[in-house]
């Protein structure tokens, strides 16, 4: 059963997939064997203009809508997490907050750049005491002469070591907090006082790192304020809707990609002399996550039809990414089944899934921020 959000959308698909199989799923088998992303990743993925994708044409971004992008996602998730990663930190929440709230200086400063893949952007948010309730933050900006002084330590932030940019978010009220204390700013590498103190590798596959950043009376000049000072936590909150729905085309293709494989596997695995698809307990197993794929898809594409209609629907994000997330998670265990012990190797692509999808249920709001959120908007309802 066929779902597309748009006939449009369907008839570019084809020649999104082709680019995958042929371009990147060879590169992806490198990143298997090494644990390293080859140097031409990048420049394959600005080749079919998959960089900057939502920034505005203007500076050299693709000017594309979230649906479309979501449509990238969903393929490229087919082959590695890791070329989503790029995506997101060429068109991600920071480049599209700078976008939507910058001054024309900081525009022009790094839109271009960002678009183009020669510099990535990270995401400062998560600190040791404030994951899920991000309002809980300590990080400060304290006001000085001509700027700011930012102290604090954030964790968990995604590629903010390879990052040019990261766009910090932190206290400056702390009597108002997420009610008008809470600022963005943009600091660049390099800044003197700004420190990565760690990376962390984690269950996912070698490429996707964490990062620790240490703030140390990191001075920024006033010009490094995103938006209005007091409006970082809603600039935060804001990009969040678009990193769901990423984040949910990506469960999508990765769920794609392991029930391409189950069947695959089912049709040719021969086990007490007939074949695993013979079998009504694996038939189930697959069958059950069709169905639950189809399901996403349905929500998924509806969400994004309302979003980039110009409608807000918080919940319908919240549910997708609830949805979609725990999805692949049920998936990946079932497929992972059907392979049995071919498909613990470490290595091959069911294990590297099974591992990589693990972060969808935690990272952008975990499944719980997402259950209380939806509850939330019921009882205000
Ligand atoms: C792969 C990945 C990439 C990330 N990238 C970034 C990034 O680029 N930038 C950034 O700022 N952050 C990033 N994060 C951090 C992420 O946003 C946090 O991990 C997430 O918000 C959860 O916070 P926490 O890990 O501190 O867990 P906690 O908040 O400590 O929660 C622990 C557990 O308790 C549950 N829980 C918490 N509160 C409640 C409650 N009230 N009711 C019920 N259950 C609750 C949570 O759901 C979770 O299961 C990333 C995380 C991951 C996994």
């Amino acid at each position: 059963m066929k779902i597309e959000c748009t006939p449009d959308l369907a008839e570019m698909r084809p020649a999104i997939r082709r680019f995958v199989t042929d371009r990147l799923d060879p590169l992806t088998r490198r990143i298997d064997e090494t644990g390293e992303v080859p140097p031409e990743a990048l420049a394959e993925m600005r080749s079919q203009g998959y960089l900057g994708m939502r920034l505005p044409e203007q500076f050299g971004g693709g000017g594309f809508d979230l649906a479309t992008y979501c449509l990238v996602q969903e393929e490229v998730a087919r082959s590695h997490r890791i070329y989503t990663v790029m995506m997101d930190a060429t068109s991600g929440l920071t480049p599209i907050a700078i976008t939507r709230h910058g001054t024309q200086a900081q525009k022009d400063k790094y839109i271009a750049k960002i678009a183009s893949g020669e510099w990535l952007a990270s995401f400062g948010l998560t600190e040791p005491e404030a994951g899920s309730d991000a309002a809980a933050l300590r990080t400060s900006a304290t006001r000085v002469d001509g700027g700011w002084k930012i102290n604090g330590l954030k964790h968990f932030i995604s590629g903010a070591h390879r990052a040019e940019v990261v766009m910090v978010i932190a206290l400056t009220d702390p009597k108002l907090r997420a009610r008008g204390g809470i600022t963005a700013f943009l600091v660049d590498k390099g800044t003197p006082g700004m420190e990565i103190t760690r990376v962390d590798k984690t269950i996912a596959s070698d490429p996707i790192q964490l990062a620790e950043i240490r703030f140390d009376d990191c001075f920024v000049p006033d010009s490094a304020v995103l938006g209005e000072v007091g409006q970082g936590f809603k600039i935060a909150m804001g990009s969040l809707t678009a990193g769901r729905m990423g984040v949910s085309a990506a469960c999508i293709g990765a769920a794609d990609k392991l029930l391409e494989l189950g069947v695959a596997y089912a049709k040719d695995r021969v086990t007490f002399g007939q074949p695993l698809s013979e079998r009504q307990s694996i038939q189930w197993m697959l069958a059950d996550s069709a169905t639950e794929l189809a399901l996403a898809r349905s929500l998924a594409y509806e969400t994004l039809r309302r979003i980039d209609a110009g409608e807000d629907v918080p919940t319908g994000t919240s549910m997708t990414k609830l949805f979609c997330s725990e999805m692949v998670g049920r998936v990946a265990d079932r497929v992972l089944q059907i392979f049995g012990g071919a498909g613990l190797i470490r290595g091959v692509p069911v294990e590297r899934f099974y591992r990589d999808i693990r972060h969808y249920r935690i990272g952008e709001g975990s499944s719980e921020v997402q259950r209380m959120l939806i509850a939330r908007a019921l009882f205000k309802e």
